[in-house]
């Protein structure tokens, strides 16, 4: 489907039958057993196994990711995911002693998880297949059933899911319900019991507005600008190539790379050279004719990349290829803080760097803005370490690397403030889409009098 084509619309009508059918079957219980959830699990990840080659496809299609690209960070992730979730779900699923106050001697406490029911899933298209299936396997875990809405800009993966889905699971507990704007209001309007979203700034309003309405339980999963900042301390030729990864993976196009760069004065013109040369040996002399170098999504987020090299001095790359929709890597020194590139959330392999001398200014102009999803510090002083990381909020990040904290299950993955409400990975995951229920079991061995009204003091033995 090109961008021209028409979105599918799933109507008001549809959409309610469907919640209601899910609704119904969560009711049996049947989602509830370890086995069975354990056995949706297997399926899946078997499901992913078979049509590898399949997804690979449809996502060189929607952003000609390379399949070592599209493997790595969209399938190879969700196999894992898999894999840990159900070596440890026994684990999550027992009910959690907790202990017994001093004012509740002969009692017992317990914190039991229970599935929430009906989940919603709404999905970007920046990793369009991984960005689906990760939080559903998180709903999974904790006995959800789930509706997944995949975004409509991936049109090939969109309908990959919704056929791989249709084809091997019951639509009483797995449905893709693909379609764009309206569709997704068609579904904010119904009573799900737990909404994940993951998406833009503006869109994580609307859906928070909308659940807002029902009271919903929410996470929202969102972007804005990561900032990275490389310290003079720092081994410059592996901050180098660590941040050409995280910047130029699926060309920029991923929620968590470095958006712009801080660099210290002494080490710019190091960096520079050690980039230049970094990009060479990852895409060649010329990365928007490599085959393997990803595109943007579309015509109209490649113009907005566009508009963003006149925004200061390109000081290395700033070729474009219309036709392809690619962007070659680029280093630029905006003109001042208020141009759109230091603004808006970039999604492009477009890096803008600033350059310091003191941290204090770096802490100073990353606090004043919205806290970022990510932040990468590359340094090897431990002092410099501490105070990043005590100074400023952000969802998660790394010293001395970029993207890789997302890929590690045993650390909750979400962002703070605008960037986010709620984390998921590995536990996190089954935690989100899990009510914690506590449950206070009394003793009828003994009872306080001296709790009742117009009672005298004393305990009585039963
Ligand atoms: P988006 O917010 O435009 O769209 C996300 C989903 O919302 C899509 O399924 C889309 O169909 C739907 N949607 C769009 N407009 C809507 C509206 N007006 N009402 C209801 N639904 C609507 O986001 P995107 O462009 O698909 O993805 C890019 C954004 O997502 C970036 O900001 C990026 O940082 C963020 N992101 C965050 C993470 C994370 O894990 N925190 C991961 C990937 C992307």
């Amino acid at each position: 489907m090109s961008e021209s084509e028409k979105v599918p619309v799933q109507s008001l009508s549809t959409v309610k039958e469907q919640v209601r059918k899910q609704k119904m079957f969560y009711k049996t219980g049947a989602t509830r057993p370890l086995e069975y959830r354990v056995a949706m699990l297997n399926k899946l990840a078997t499901l992913i196994r078979e049509n590898e080659e399949k997804i690979l496809i449809a996502l060189k299609s929607d952003l000609n990711k390379s399949n070592q690209e599209a493997y790595t960070t969209e399938v190879g992730i969700l196999l894992e995911e898999i894999r840990y979730t159900i070596k440890h779900l026994e684990k999550w699923m027992k009910p959690e002693k907790v202990k017994t106050a001093k004012t509740h001697i002969g009692s017992k406490g317990y914190k039991i998880a229970e599935p929430y029911g009906v989940a919603l899933i709404i999905a970007p298209w920046n990793y369009p297949f991984q960005l689906a299936l990760s939080p559903l396997i998180g709903a999974i875990a904790a006995g959800n059933t789930a509706i997944i809405k995949p975004s409509e800009l991936t049109p090939h993966t969109s309908q990959l899911l919704a056929q791989m889905i249709q084809d091997s699971f019951d639509s009483q507990c797995l449905h893709v319900m693909e379609g764009g704007v309206e569709t997704t209001q068609n579904l904010l309007k119904q009573s799900f019991d737990y909404i994940f979203f993951t998406g833009s700034v503006p869109v994580g309003k609307i859906v928070m507005e909308a659940a807002s309405k029902q009271l919903i339980p929410i996470t929202l999963e969102l972007g804005g600008k990561s900032p990275c900042i490389v310290d003079e301390s720092a081994n410059i030729s592996l901050a180098a190539k660590r941040i050409a990864f995280g910047k130029l993976i699926n060309s920029g196009q991923t929620c968590i790379a470095p958006d712009y760069l801080f660099i210290h004065k002494k080490v710019k013109s190091l960096f520079l050279e050690e980039f230049k040369k970094v990009v060479t040996e990852f895409y060649g002399q010329d990365p928007i004719g490599n085959e393997a170098y990803g595109r943007i999504v579309n015509h109209k987020h490649f113009e907005c990349l566009k508009n963003y090299l006149g925004d200061g001095k390109i000081l290395f790359g700033g070729n474009l290829n219309e036709r392809e929709l690619k962007v070659e890597p680029t280093i630029m020194e905006p003109r001042s803080s208020n141009v759109p590139v230091m603004q808006e959330e970039i999604f492009g392999p477009i890096l803008p760097l600033l350059d310091f001398e003191d941290l204090q200014e770096v802490i100073d102009y990353v606090t004043e803005r919205p806290k970022p999803l990510a932040l990468y510090v590359f340094t090897t002083s431990e002092d410099i370490e501490e105070k990043v990381n005590s100074t400023i909020s952000f969802g998660g990040g790394c010293v001395n690397d970029t993207l890789m904290h997302i890929a590690t299950p045993y650390l909750p993955f979400g962002g703070v403030g605008e960037s986010g409400i709620g984390s998921y990975h590995g536990k996190s995951s089954f935690s989100t889409f899990s009510h914690y229920k506590s449950v206070l079991k009394q003793t009828n061995k003994f009872d306080f009098h001296f709790r009742y009204p117009n009672a005298k003091n004393g305990m009585k033995i039963m």
